[in-house]
């Protein structure tokens, strides 16, 4: 299956050895893909091993696991990166910054969020925290085609449901 992140890469040579705890992501955009792929997988485990220390108890568990479950992820466009190349300044240098645009159907809804989202490097990649603006939800009429790109209508779709399972290569029409 193609991975979840929309790299055009197949999972198990993307973000499935990061998941799996096999490697380790090298830069802050490579740990911003693969927690894309883990909401859609739902590696509650890992979206919590890599919030940074500070952020696990604001996000406990409990609360990723609440909306992995509750919704689907559709598609993901990175917009910016900055990466600070400042290697005199030792903490610049272990932070990155990335932009993107993750759009999801939650229930009947159809949710973007843009996300300015900040990473920082000490004995691994961590999430940090980040800028969120959301657009109103847009309600998705039953006989509307669906959003994921299926080409089914709403109400008879499910393929958003087993996000990246399909082997009709990428499903997602987003970048
Ligand atoms: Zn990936
Ligand atoms: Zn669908």
């Amino acid at each position: 299956m193609y991975c979840y992140c929309c790299s055009g890469k197949r999972f198990s040579n993307c973000c499935q050895p990061l998941l799996d705890g096999k490697v380790k992501a090298e830069s802050g955009i490579e740990l911003m893909r693969s927690r894309y792929s883990a909401y859609c997988h739902k590696a509650i485990d890992y979206l919590y091993a890599t919030n940074y220390p500070d952020l696990r108890k604001a996000n406990p568990k409990t609360q990723i696991a609440e909306f992995a479950t509750a919704v689907h992820f559709i598609g993901l466009t990175i917009t910016n990166i900055t990466s600070s190349s400042d290697i005199d300044n030792y903490i610049a240098a272990h932070k990155s910054q990335v932009s993107f645009v993750a759009s999801y159907i939650n229930g009947n809804k159809l949710e973007t969020l843009a996300e300015q989202s900040r990473f920082i490097l000490t004995d691994q990649w961590y999430y940090s925290d980040g800028d969120i603006a959301a657009t109103l939800p847009k309600t998705i009429g039953r006989n509307d085609k669906c959003p994921c790109g299926s080409g089914n209508k709403f109400k008879h779709c499910t393929l958003h449901m087993i996000s990246g399972n399909s082997e009709h290569g990428p499903r997602h029409t987003l970048a």
